[in-house]
């Protein structure tokens, strides 16, 4: 078995959605469980249509009309969404009422994107000859914690989802279409698993079932050297080792969802990154070690909009009380840390700009140290073998010299996978746009 996974922009609208029918019947004989986005920005206009049911507009009309015009370019009866719009109109009716958004409402509100998606593209599978059947997440056991907007998926799914499918290798009769994204808590409400998070459930139910591969299909032709938006001229690599995925996609690189890697890696399945609009080409496979190794880099990411803090002591706790009263607090806190940088006295950290309560933070701190606080900066990070640091940094440090880049930490991690170091936000793109070229376009690069 193997799990294929569309993102939102491969299934966008009717001829990308028979586009992916097509490419499933090339797997047919791999007995593919098919997880979906929902369809192109379904889930930004959702988000779009609660805010402006806060403010008393209640519209749904761009969402149901581009559903409604895929349901019929592809044949398929309307009927199957009818019921979930109609909930859908109902619930804005009730925010726009009471005007006020929990993070609860909000989740059960973008949870009807892949709900919509799912049940069109089963109903299409099943036309052309592939018996597909939709499933919501939660139906196949999908359970996560109450971490509304960003929930974490719990253990026992993957023995529920076991329960629910196990027997499909040996009695495959139908194909299932499975939401992305989506989950239940314990209490039954709906969550979602964070921006991104389809990938997630393709990895959990990959490793739930112990597929034979994971393909995640995008509109790009596997993971780049670096962003697109930032390098047009970034080149797909083609393999990428599970630790190295994990760090880039935790470290900013948006083609994979953050936690999405750790299942796959834990049960050791490739996963495979392709791209739906030229699936001839072969994409990204990840996997657990890479033969015969001999780049240097393989992609730099960017994570902006971060907060540097560098807390130093006063003196008042000897080195270990002063180190474990600062993670006492954060930990107090429910503040995780990215990037870590100490010496005997002071500790440099990035958080990510989520964090809740930031004045409570410093004061907690500033019991125990000075505490500086800069905003907007950039954790840059390089991803390779990072057994080569000092040839990599050597360069890097030449990069950054020439175009004038101000450095503010620096940091490998214990992951030997990963040097990353802050720059203003302000200098990031020009940060990626040098050390790329040096790196990747030309190996005499004139930096
Ligand atoms: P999907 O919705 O199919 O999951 P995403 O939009 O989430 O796809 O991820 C693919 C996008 O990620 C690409 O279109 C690209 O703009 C962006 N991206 C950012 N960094 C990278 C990278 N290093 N490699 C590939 N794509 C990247
Ligand atoms: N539809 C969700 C989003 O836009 C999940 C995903 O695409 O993976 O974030
Ligand atoms: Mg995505």
């Amino acid at each position: 078995m193997i799990i294929m996974k569309f993102g939102g922009s491969s299934v966008a609208d009717a001829d990308r959605i028979k586009h992916v029918a097509e490419i499933i019947k090339l797997f047919v004989d791999k007995k593919p469980l098919v997880v979906t986005s929902a369809m192109g920005k379904t889930t930004d206009k959702l988000l779009h249509a609660v805010e402006q049911a806060l403010v008393g507009n209640i519209s749904i009309d761009e969402i149901k009309e581009s559903h409604y015009a895929a349901a019929e370019k592809l044949n398929v009866d309307k009927s199957c969404i009818e019921p979930l719009l109609e909930e859908l109109c109902r619930l804005l009716s009730g925010v726009s009422l009471i005007k006020e958004l929990s993070l609860r409402t909000r989740d059960y509100l973008v949870s009807f994107g892949e709900r919509l998606a799912v049940r069109i593209i089963a109903a299409y599978l099943s036309q052309t000859g592939i018996k597909a059947k939709a499933f919501d997440a939660w139906d196949i056991g999908f359970t996560s914690n109450s971490n509304f907007t960003d929930s974490e998926i719990l253990d026992e799914t993957y023995h529920r989802i076991n329960d629910c499918l196990g027997n499909l290798g040996s009695d495959y009769a139908y194909t299932p279409l499975i939401t992305g994204f989506i989950a239940k808590d314990v209490n039954g409400n709906i969550t979602t698993l964070g921006r991104g998070g389809s990938d997630l459930t393709a990895s959990v139910l990959g490793a739930a079932l112990n597929v034979d591969e994971i393909q995640v299909w995008k509109d790009v032709d596997g993971i780049l050297t670096t962003d697109p938006r930032i390098v047009s001229s970034a080149k797909p690599v083609k393999n990428v080792s599970f630790e190295e995925a994990s760090e880039l996609a935790y470290f900013g690189a948006k083609v994979l969802h953050p936690r999405s890697i750790l299942p796959a890696m834990a049960k050791n399945i490739p996963v495979r990154v392709k791209n739906s609009y030229n699936p001839d080409h072969e994409g990204t496979l990840i996997l657990s070690h890479i033969e015969n190794d001999s780049e240097l880099l393989r992609v730099l990411t960017f994570k902006k909009h971060v907060t540097l803090v560098d807390i130093v002591s006063t003196r008042m706790l000897g080195q270990y009380g002063f180190l474990a009263k600062v993670f006492q607090i954060f930990d107090e806190q429910e503040v995780s840390v990215d990037m870590l940088a100490t010496s005997e006295v002071s500790i440099s950290v990035t958080l990510d700009s989520k964090v809740r309560d930031m004045d409570s933070l410093r004061a907690e701190l500033e019991k125990v140290a000075r505490v500086t606080i800069k905003n907007q900066k950039t954790i840059v990070t390089m991803i390779g073998n990072v057994g080569h640091s000092s040839e990599i940094m050597a360069k890097t440090f030449e990069v950054l010299k020439q175009n004038a880049i101000n450095v503010q930490m620096i940091s490998q991690g214990a992951s030997k996978v990963n040097i990353s170091f802050i720059v203003d936000d302000s200098e990031a793109e020009k940060c990626i746009k040098a050390l790329h070229k040096a790196f990747f376009e030309n190996s005499q690069a004139d930096f």
